[in-house]
């Protein structure tokens, strides 16, 4: 069976997916929660990134961009070594209990993200 064919049926039964990432922090084996997307993984969350000024790694300042899978659990642990700021930029428009869009709002100072959060 070619590889291409393996993965598509490792996708059937739901063993994993061939386009999430694993887990930047601790190489976790992570999976898709939709098929039809690159790269959307369960118990986990993505993240982008455009380059930053002050690293030597990567900084294209072109529209390119980085993205990188970190699980849930590392996650947890990184929160709870305060290593992880939370920001906000947009808040939702409600109307009648229902979600009507969003607005961005001005962007607050950044602190640490705490457990109750
Ligand atoms: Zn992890």
């Amino acid at each position: 069976m070619s590889e291409n064919l393996e993965d598509v049926d490792n996708l059937m039964k739901n063993e994993y997916s061939v386009d999430a990432l694993d887990c930047l922090a601790c190489g976790k084996r992570l999976w898709n929660v939709h098929d039809d997307c690159r790269n959307q993984p369960g118990e986990a969350l993505s993240f982008t990134t455009h380059g930053a000024y002050g690293t030597t790694v990567f900084d294209p300042d072109d529209g390119h961009y980085l993205e990188i899978n970190i699980c849930d659990e590392c996650m947890r642990e990184a929160r709870a070594r305060k290593r992880v700021y939370i920001g906000r930029d947009f808040r939702l428009i409600m109307r009648g209990g229902m979600v009507m869009g969003q607005e961005a709002i001005p962007m607050q100072k950044l602190r640490l993200w705490k457990d109750d959060e």
